[in-house]
């Protein structure tokens, strides 16, 4: 998940939190009122009918009942019970309350209870030696009615803070994030071809200056390394191939040498022979480690990968003359475009010549198919042989610099040929398919995207 939306997430669980706990304040707070209010004004009740009861005299007692209706009106479902007190405890029972309910009210202090919805009160009256208790019930419908649209209100009203609060935390996270973006577009657009461009660092002094001034800092490190190691291969590669050539030279003459023993012959043929392993190994090398880093876009043109291919069957016949490759031009695309690429004519042939090479010598010159095809975005070379296969847990490797199968000890080899194809093939932005069965075969799938994809 995105920091951004991570932001916006933890910023909208953090208000849900804060309101609904301030939803239920405010709920539990008016639930309490109202219901306190409702108590009052069934208590009010209560006491004048107590005393209305009390009363011995019948007129001054409608009067009381008259003042209740007149003044205050009935409350919903109000019923007024008049018990003896003490009351037994049949009477108790068939009003179905808590005995505690009767022994809490105190003097003028009554008791309250609520149940299914309806609230109770208990009130204690004594007037000249008389003691009655004053049950009184009603239902709070119009309280209840309050009740459930406050609920409705903190509902709605909650669902739309949270909408409202997840758009707010959405926007100013991708405010936040807007520096941030534009490092991440700037940073992806440097690359080996331009390793000089350096981020804009704003004076905003904030940790985004901090964080393009860090990657400003690495990219000189970077640049300063690179440019090392640019040097140090085109001077090794000169200062190593200068005596190379010189020793097989030299070796060349001495074969030459008239009424030389044969022993020092075949060792001048030695020499040479070994000299020349180690010319191959360096350039190898050399290559490996130049388009390892060095992405320059020199000499690059446009290549047709059919050409390629047929002059990279050329060269086969020439080093390897009874190999079988065969080249499959059924499958080629009408459109010419999709066979062009662009790119480096050496490099390219270089890291067809490995894969060919390689399925000729690892499958002792049996068959190798190659077939050209091309989908919408590249142009695709498969490479097959019926050679010996690459162990399964092995092939995962076979790009890793000097790593050998453990099926190749019968053939010659260093391990360089795969990763620098590898590599040539990656600074063409395509990438490379390895499919393989010990002992039936291997397939390559090279995938170039073409030039005007
Ligand atoms: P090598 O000089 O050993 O051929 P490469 O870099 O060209 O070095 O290949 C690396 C390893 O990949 C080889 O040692 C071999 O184990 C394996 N490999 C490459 N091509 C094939 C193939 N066509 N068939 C079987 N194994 C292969």
């Amino acid at each position: 998940m995105k920091i951004q939306s991570k932001i916006a997430l933890i910023f909208t669980a953090l208000s849900a939190g804060i309101i609904l706990a301030l939803s239920i304040f405010v709920y539990f707070f008016a639930s309490e009122s109202i219901s306190a209010s409702f108590f009052h004004r069934l208590e009010v009740r209560s006491d004048i009918v107590g005393h209305a009861a009390l009363q011995q005299n019948k007129s001054l007692s409608s009067i009381y009942y008259d003042i209740k209706e007149r003044h205050l009106g009935s409350l919903p479902y109000e019923k007024h019970r008049i018990l003896p007190d003490p009351q037994d405890e049949a009477t108790r029972k068939r009003l179905s309350l808590p005995s505690s309910f009767f022994e809490k009210p105190q003097g003028d202090i009554p008791a309250r209870f609520f149940n299914h919805d309806t609230s109770y009160v208990v009130l204690r009256i004594a007037r000249n030696n008389q003691k009655i208790l004053v049950v009184s019930s009603a239902l709070d419908s119009y309280g209840m009615q309050e009740m459930a649209n406050l609920k409705n209100l903190l509902t709605i009203g909650f669902l739309i803070a949270m909408i409202f609060v997840f758009t707010l935390g959405k926007l100013f996270s991708s405010e936040i994030f807007k520096p941030i973006r534009r490092i991440i577009r700037n940073v992806k657009g440097i690359n080996a071809h331009n390793l000089h461009q350096r981020l804009v660092v704003d004076p905003t002094d904030d940790d985004v200056e901090a964080l393009s001034q860090t990657f400003n800092d690495m990219l000189d490190r970077l640049e300063v390394t690179f440019e090392m190691q640019n040097n140090f291969v085109s001077n090794a590669s000169h200062e190593f191939r200068t005596p190379l050539t010189v020793v097989s030279g030299e070796a060349e003459l001495g074969m030459a040498m008239p009424g030389l023993p044969e022993g020092a012959k075949e060792s001048f043929f030695n020499i040479y022979k070994e000299v020349e392993k180690l010319e191959h190994l360096t350039t190898s090398m050399l290559s490996l480690a130049q388009t390892g880093f060095d992405g320059k876009k020199e000499n690059w043109e446009e290549v047709r990968i059919d050409e390629l291919i047929l002059s990279v069957k050329e060269a086969a016949d020439r080093i390897i003359p009874d190999n079988k490759v065969t080249i499959d031009f059924n499958h080629l695309p009408e459109d010419e475009c999709k066979l062009t690429v662009f790119g480096n004519l050496a490099l390219l042939k270089a890291a067809f010549s490995n894969i060919v090479l390689n399925s000729c010598k690892y499958s002792d010159n049996q068959p190798v198919r190659i077939k050209i095809t091309a989908d919408d975005k590249y142009v695709i070379v498969e490479i097959t042989d019926q050679g010996i296969g690459i162990p399964d847990r092995e092939i995962g490797q076979i790009f890793v610099p000097f790593f050998r199968a453990s099926n190749t000890s019968r053939y010659k080899g260093y391990g360089i040929g795969l990763p620098l194809t590898h590599n040539i093939i990656r600074m063409h932005q395509g990438k490379v398919e390895v499919h393989s069965r010990v002992e039936e075969g291997t397939r390559f799938i090279t995938y170039l995207p073409f030039k005007y994809f």
